[in-house]
C-alpha cells in the first residue's frame, strides 16, 4: 500500500490524499486552496491537466463533506472516474451551484459543473464501497460545521487506515463519535490515521460546545429585538442553533433570502425527519423584494434575519436599519473571527464593512474542528500501529504537542518514508 498526501500536509484546506495499492487507486477530496480575504488565491492545482494527471488509473474519488477546500477541483475531474460524496452533501451542493448559475459571465462553466455533480454517486454512512480490485472504503458519519461530513475507512493489502476529514467533538452530534471508534473502527486495528489538526496552534482551550452557544443566542435576542445573523449559509448545526433560539422568542419571525430558504428545507426534509432540531419550521420566511405585511410584522415584533454579505443584503439592511432602534439592533457576528481582524490572513476588509453598518455587534461561534483535546482522545483511542499522519493544519504546528504519549508520538509522520512496509509519500 502507499499513501501519497499531495497537499495538506502544512496547510488547512485544498486537502487531497491518495491511498493506493498495485491494482487500485483511490483519491481522497479535491480541495482548492482556502480564500484569502475576498480573493481567490492562485491555485497551481486549479487546471484539468493537473487533476487529469493526478487521476491517472484513478478508480474512484471520495469527497469527505462540500466544504470548497475538499471538493472543488472535482470539475476538472475526467468524466470516467466515479465521484462519490455523502447524500445531503451532494443535495446541499446542487442547490449552491444553481444558485451561482446566474452569476453573470459564469453561467456556462456553472451549468457544465451542475451536470457534472449530477453524475456524482452517492455512499450511505457504515456500508463499504469496494473500489477498483481491492479498495474497501467505509464511511462513517463525524459531526463538522457541514452537514453530511464523514470519516473513512480505507482497507487493502490487508492494512487499514483512517481519514478523519474535518471534524469536531462539539457539535450536536458528536456524541457518536467516540463510541463509532470504539464500535466500528478500534476492534480490528488501525495501521494509519490521517487526521485535520486544524485547531493545533488556535488558542481555544475552552471550546463553547454548540448546545451552550444556542443559550447565549436566546440571551442575546432577549436583549435586542431585532437579530441580524452573518453566518455560514451551509452550516446546518448554526442555522439550528439560531432557528431553536428564534422559536423560543415565541412571535418574532426567522427571515432569509430564498436561497437559504432552500437550504433550511432540504435540511427540513432529510435531517429534520431525524432530528427535531433540523426541522425549520418556526416561522421561516424565505423573501426576496419587499413585503409589506412581513415588513410590519418584524417591525412591529422584532426579527432574527440571515445575512450574507453580499451588495442585495447590504442594500436589504441598508432600507431596513433607519427603521429600526438602534438601540434594539445588533448583527452577531457567527464566523470564524479572522476574517474580521485586519492582521489576520484571512482578513477579509468586505466583510468588516457590512459587519461596521450596524449599530451592536455581538461575537457568538464555535469551531467546525477538533480541539487539541478531542483531537488528542481521537489520536489515542484509534492508537495506530504505524503512523498518525497530521493534514488540514498550519504549517509550524505540531502533533507531538498533543497529549498522546511518547509511543503515539513517535508515530507523528510528516516526510516521505517506508514504514511497516507501508510507504508514505508528502508531497
Ligand atoms: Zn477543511
Ligand atoms: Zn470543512
Amino acid at each position: 500500500m502507499r499513501i501519497t498526501i499531495h497537499r495538506g500536509i502544512d496547510q488547512i484546506g485544498g486537502c487531497i490524499a491518495e491511498i493506493c495499492t498495485e491494482k487500485s487507486k483511490v483519491l481522497i477530496d479535491l480541495g482548492h486552496n482556502l480564500p484569502q480575504g475576498d480573493e481567490l488565491v492562485e491555485d497551481k492545482m486549479d487546471n484539468p491537466a493537473t487533476i487529469e494527471a493526478l487521476c491517472e488509473g484513478c478508480d474512484a474519488i471520495f469527497y469527505t463533506h462540500y466544504h470548497s477546500d475538499h471538493v472543488a477541483l472535482f470539475h476538472h475531474v475526467p468524466d470516467t472516474v466515479p465521484q462519490y460524496i455523502g447524500p445531503l452533501a451532494k443535495q446541499v451542493m446542487a442547490i449552491q451551484l444553481n444558485h451561482l448559475v446566474h452569476i453573470p459571465g459564469e453561467q456556462e462553466q456553472r451549468q457544465a459543473d451542475v451536470a457534472r455533480l449530477k453524475s456524482f454517486r452517492t455512499f450511505e454512512a457504515a456500508k463499504p464501497v469496494l473500489v477498483g480490485e481491492d479498495i474497501r472504503i467505509t464511511p462513517y458519519f463525524v459531526s463538522h460545521s457541514a452537514a453530511d461530513a464523514y470519516m473513512f475507512l480505507i482497507e487493502a493489502d490487508d492494512r487499514r487506515v483512517l481519514h478523519t476529514g474535518d471534524f469536531r467533538g462539539h457539535g450536536y452530534l458528536s456524541k457518536g463519535l467516540l463510541p463509532t471508534l470504539r464500535k466500528y473502527i478500534v476492534p480490528q486495528g488501525v495501521d494509519v490515521l490521517i487526521c485535520e489538526g486544524t485547531m493545533l496552534n488556535r488558542e481555544e482551550k475552552n471550546i463553547v460546545h454548540e448546545n451552550d452557544l444556542k443559550i447565549k443566542a436566546v440571551e442575546l435576542m432577549r436583549r435586542y429585538k431585532n437579530v441580524f445573523v452573518l453566518c455560514s449559509s451551509t452550516d446546518m448545526d448554526r442555522l439550528a442553533t439560531f432557528h431553536a433560539a428564534n422559536k423560543q422568542m415565541r412571535c418574532r419571525p426567522f427571515v432569509c433570502d430564498n436561497y437559504q430558504k432552500d437550504l433550511l428545507n432540504l435540511f427540513t426534509e432529510t435531517a429534520g425527519k431525524k432530528s427535531p432540531l433540523y426541522a425549520f419550521d418556526h416561522k421561516v420566511y424565505g423573501v426576496e423584494r419587499h413585503n409589506e405585511k412581513l415588513y410590519d410584522w418584524m417591525l412591529k415584533e422584532g426579527f432574527t434575519m440571515l445575512v450574507r454579505t453580499s451588495d442585495k443584503y447590504r442594500r436589504w439592511v441598508e432600507s431596513l436599519l433607519p427603521q429600526l432602534n438602534p438601540d434594539e439592533t445588533v448583527l452577531v457576528y457567527s464566523m470564524f473571527r479572522g476574517y474580521i481582524l485586519p492582521a489576520h490572513t484571512a482578513y477579509n476588509p468586505k466583510t468588516k464593512a457590512f459587519v461596521e453598518r450596524f449599530p451592536n455587534f455581538e461575537y457568538l461561534h464555535t469551531s467546525g474542528h477538533a480541539t487539541t483535546d478531542t483531537l488528542a482522545e481521537v489520536c489515542r483511542t484509534v492508537n495506530p500501529s504505524t503512523a498518525i499522519i497530521p493534514i488540514h493544519r498550519e504549517k509550524d504546528s505540531d502533533f507531538a504537542s498533543l497529549e498522546i504519549g511518547d509511543e503515539l508520538r513517535s508515530r507523528v509522520t510528516t516526510t516521505s518514508q517506508t514504514v511497516d512496509g507501508i510507504e508514505i509519500v508528502v508531497k
